[in-house]
């Protein structure tokens, strides 16, 4: 196939930036990893591989960046692509753009939790869907909603994990760790906080009688918020966290008892194995969104 229009995909990490150079068909003609340093260091190496596989393989004519944030990602916006509060050092105030002016191409530019539930939209466990939402619950808890392949936003990208859910003190005393809301979802079951909690991981708390079920108690209540939000087709849960045995399935016991049977629609399917499910892709899933939101940068020219 014609190699004209290449597709310059950005999967910006915490740690890492992944980085491949694709044809509009998604197939890599190269790919890298390079460490997220500050900018002054990742903007150059970004800009070298992009520069040298386009000098071999053909010129490149879209961007598609999902990335860590705080980042602006309202195309409308002045400051598109412009990472905001973020804590890491140096990032504030970088900009995808400017990085990438010299390709004078179009960008588009997207959170991660959003690039990933695209690429599982495009070729994971979101296969077929409709409206598709992605939850990931790791270091952060954060949702990507996306509809007809398109992310879902507002004046900004949703903040899923900031949400309050229903806490019995009695039974979980702990006072949670977000630094702004203490007891929100990412203050009680993200990572961290059940590190923080019970001093390990969840996958290493088989003798906690009730951790798993406690965690996927705070889960459900976002897997029914989002439901009742957003009737999504499908609900993926991913991240670290998720990866503890048993998990998966208290949330889909937990979020069917908290729903209490109001939404009825043959998508819920009885116990929700098909309704509530693990992604696809696994560490694949950001670049292939990645690409994907280049493809639609290119279409909107
Ligand atoms: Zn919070």
């Amino acid at each position: 196939m014609s190699r004209q229009g290449l597709i310059g995909a950005v999967e910006a990490g915490g740690t890492k930036f992944v980085l491949a150079l694709t044809t509009q068909d998604g197939e890599i003609l190269a790919r890298t990893r390079i460490p997220t340093n500050t900018p002054t260091e990742t903007w150059p190496a970004m800009q070298d591989f992009f520069a040298e596989t386009s000098e071999l393989h053909g010129p490149i004519a879209a961007f598609g960046v999902a990335s860590f944030g705080p980042i602006d990602i309202d195309p409308a916006s002045p400051a598109y692509g412009t990472f905001t509060t973020t804590p890491k050092a140096g990032w504030s105030g970088a900009r995808f753009h400017d990085a990438l002016a010299s390709f004078s191409v179009p960008i588009k530019v997207d959170t991660d939790v959003n690039g990933a539930a695209i690429g599982e939209w495009m070729s994971g466990a979101g296969q077929g869907c409709r409206t598709l939402a992605y939850t990931t619950i790791g270091t952060g808890v954060g949702t990507g909603v996306v509809r007809n392949g398109h992310s879902l936003m507002g004046i900004s990208h949703f903040e899923s994990g900031h949400i309050v859910p229903p806490q019995n003190h009695a039974a979980d005393p702990f006072p949670g760790i977000c630094p702004y809301h203490g007891n929100c979802l990412e203050g009680l079951a993200s990572g961290p906080a059940i590190e923080r909690r019970w001093g390990r991981s969840l996958d290493r708390l088989a003798s906690e009688p009730g951790a798993v079920a406690m965690i996927a108690d705070y889960l459900a209540h976002l897997a029914s918020t989002l439901v009742l939000l957003h009737m999504p087709d499908r609900l993926i849960f991913g991240g670290g966290v998720m990866k503890a045995p048993g998990l998966i399935e208290a949330v889909r016991t937990a979020t069917s008892a908290q729903l209490n049977g109001y939404v009825s629609h043959p998508r819920l399917d009885d116990g929700l194995e098909r309704y509530i499910v693990t992604p696809g892709l696994g560490d694949d899933a950001g670049i292939t969104g990645a690409i994907e939101l280049g493809r639609q940068a290119l279409a909107r020219g």
